[in-house]
């Protein structure tokens, strides 16, 4: 279970769980253990220092045996504290939920109680409870579980009333569904981590309140003892005969320590916002495998240049083959097109290249990724680190998630440039807003005072690319940049983008899922399906005469402007999953042309000069005029 797994490989909490497994199994057996009647006294072998004979804990002022009552009350205390946090955490719950799934009224009114209650001091409240029941261990636990309530009800009221609003809630509603049933099917599984959390958080403190009401004699009455009236009979001998208070305190202070731990352990592992990942913490760069030799590099313009690159990830005992063989390379001033569906792998190939994809679980299992002809794959992190975002720069799909949102655009392009370059603080201001200009911003100068959310889209990415810029990089890689525009805004990033590479002699790998952006902007355009290129070649002659059918199929999927007689063709199914590859071509389920051979063996990527196909029954024969 993963749940288990994320607890055990946080060592303090799994240490708090094993501790509190061991107090907890210890107080459970004891009644089977060889150990005196913890009631039974025995004056005249009183305070008996731990070690005596029959005695591993000594006796207390009674000559009852401490061993025996401190297993005792360790389960009492336990069982209570457990009890009561139990109690707070149903009685809380069910009150914060009515209340934030209500809201107006009904929420005022059960929430203004809720704070009548919190405005006494804790354990005043708690010794008016009991003073009004009279004193007991049950009463205790009363009192001890009712001043809890209010904390579990306003932090489960305030998660509530975040999900009341939301879509699902209300599409249940549509779908008529009655308040109970919402409650119960829509509200509760999303709240029942955070309770779940905020009872290992507070476990720990009730046992110490009901302790602490014991030791005041308003909880367990003589003979009954928990640790906390152990402590209390043990205050009159605390200089003369100290060890009667450190046995009860010292496990107290272990069963507190212990659950307090795993308790912080459990709400990370719980968090739905640290389960994605944040706790798996990723290696600083890509972990590498490589089984296979290293190719040579082949291709000494080339600025970038993958050859057989493998990425693949290892979740448990699955595999998955995102990237299983890619090839490609830009030259300096040129632009690559890479396309394909989406789950196709271009992310994968892209991230990879500089040793992004998380690890665990990525892995890089063969080929090489050169810059300028040296490898990156498994270079040490100083060096990738010294690349990444210098030579070597990403555009991203969505500007407003990689801009941080607390700082003005002008101060983040300046950090940008300062991780690389040893300039003043102002010099790096005036570059940043020489950036801005360049990627036609208007009114530079004052926009680069702006946070992301003042900017629009267009503006936005216009920063991730002046970001990009910064550093005046070899190559930029762009993963589908335009996505999030509109076409207008797209155009004119295109173009922008387009001006820059010819500038600046900028290399770029411009990754998309659709041609008509790559009609506009690359050179060259490489199809890629289930991880790996089935067809590449130039531009105009890859959207001419497609070669893999699959490359004729995404190409007859763009609806023209005004050619609307034609039909558009839908390529019917689905990509294949990369953990179950069948041999042969990954496109045959789906291909109207697929015969048996097309199942069988590896089907090699081939073709003359610059145009390549990766099928054996093509939609146009090859011919060597593509030579480049
Ligand atoms: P795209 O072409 O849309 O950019 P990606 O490169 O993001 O596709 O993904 C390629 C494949 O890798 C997909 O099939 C995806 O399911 C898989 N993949 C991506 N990240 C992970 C991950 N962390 N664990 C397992 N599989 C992943
Ligand atoms: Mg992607």
């Amino acid at each position: 279970m993963q749940f288990l797994s994320l607890i055990a490989r946080n060592r303090l909490a799994a240490a708090g769980g094993i501790v509190l497994v061991i107090v907890i199994a210890l107080a459970l057996i004891s009644p089977l253990l060889p150990l005196p009647d913890p009631d039974v006294t025995d004056t005249a072998n009183r305070f008996l220092l731990p070690g005596a004979e029959g005695h591993l804990l000594g006796t207390d002022h009674l000559g009852r045996d401490l061993a025996a009552r401190l297993m005792d009350g360790t389960r009492l205390s336990l069982a209570v504290g457990f009890a009561a946090a139990f109690f707070a955490a149903f009685f809380g719950a069910a009150i914060g939920i009515i209340a934030g799934y209500f809201g107006g009224r009904t929420d005022n009114l059960i929430m203004r109680a809720v704070d009548m209650l919190m405005a006494f001091p804790y354990i005043l409240l708690a010794l008016a409870i009991v003073a009004a029941l009279g004193p007991g261990l049950v009463n205790a636990l009363i009192a001890v579980a009712a001043v809890n309530i209010p904390f579990f009800a306003r932090n489960i009221r305030g998660v509530t009333v975040g999900l009341a609003n939301k879509e699902f809630v209300d599409a249940a509603r549509l779908a008529g569904l009655g308040h109970t049933r919402i409650i119960l099917t829509e509200i509760l599984p999303n709240v029942i981590p955070v309770i779940v959390i905020a009872m290992s958080t507070t476990i720990g403190w009730m046992i110490l309140e009901t302790a602490g009401l014991s030791f005041l004699g308003l909880g367990s009455q003589p003979p009954q003892a928990d640790l906390g009236s152990m402590l209390g009979e043990a205050r009159g001998a605390l200089i003369t005969n100290p060890h009667t208070s450190i046995v009860p305190g010292a496990m107290i202070l272990v069963i507190v320590m212990g659950i307090n731990l795993l308790g912080d352990g459990v709400r990370d592992a719980l968090d739905p916002r640290l389960r994605s990942g944040a706790l798996t913490r990723p290696m600083a760069a890509t972990q590498v495998r490589r089984k296979g030799p290293v190719p040579a590099s082949e291709d000494a313009e080339a600025v970038l240049e993958l050859q057989g690159l493998q990425t693949q990830f290892h979740v448990k005992d699955r595999i998955y083959k995102a990237v299983g063989g890619v090839s490609i390379k830009v030259a300096p001033g040129e632009c690559l097109g890479v396309i394909g569906e989406s789950g196709s792998g271009k992310s994968v190939t892209a991230l990879s290249v500089m040793g992004l994809v998380a690890s665990p679980p990525g892995v890089i299992t063969g080929g090489a990724a050169r810059y300028k002809g040296e490898d990156l794959v498994g270079a040490p992190y100083d060096h990738l680190r010294r690349l990444r975002g210098d030579r070597v720069a990403y555009i991203f799909q969505d500007p407003l998630a990689t801009l941080h949102p607390l700082y003005k655009v002008g101060d983040q392009l300046a950090e940008a440039i300062l991780v690389h370059h040893k300039v003043g603080k102002a010099e790096a201001r005036r570059r940043a807003v020489d950036l801005l200009k360049q990627v036609r911003i208007p009114n530079a100068q004052s926009r680069a005072d702006s946070y992301p959310h003042e900017m629009s889209g267009g503006m936005r990415q216009r920063v991730g690319i002046a970001m990009a810029l910064a550093n005046d990089p070899d190559v930029i890689i762009a993963d589908e940049p335009t996505t999030a525009l509109d076409v207008t805004v797209q155009a004119q990033i295109l173009s922008l983008l387009n001006d820059l590479r010819r500038e600046r002699g900028l290399a770029i790998v411009f990754i998309t899922h659709d041609f008509g952006v790559v009609a506009q902007l690359c050179d060259r355009v490489a199809v890629m399906y289930a991880g790996r290129i089935v067809e590449t070649g130039p531009t105009e002659a890859v959207l001419d005469a497609p070669a893999h059918p699959y490359t004729a199929r995404l190409i007859a999927c763009v609806p023209e402007l005004g050619g609307g007689r034609r039909r558009l063709e839908a390529i019917p199914g689905l990509p294949p999953a990369v953990d179950r590859l069948e041999p042969g071509c990954a496109f045959a389920p789906r291909c109207l042309k697929a015969q048996d051979a097309c199942r069988q063996g590896e089907i090699p990527l081939e073709g003359p000069g610059a145009r390549e196909v990766r099928c054996l029954y093509p939609e146009t024969e090859l011919k060597s005029e593509g030579v480049a």
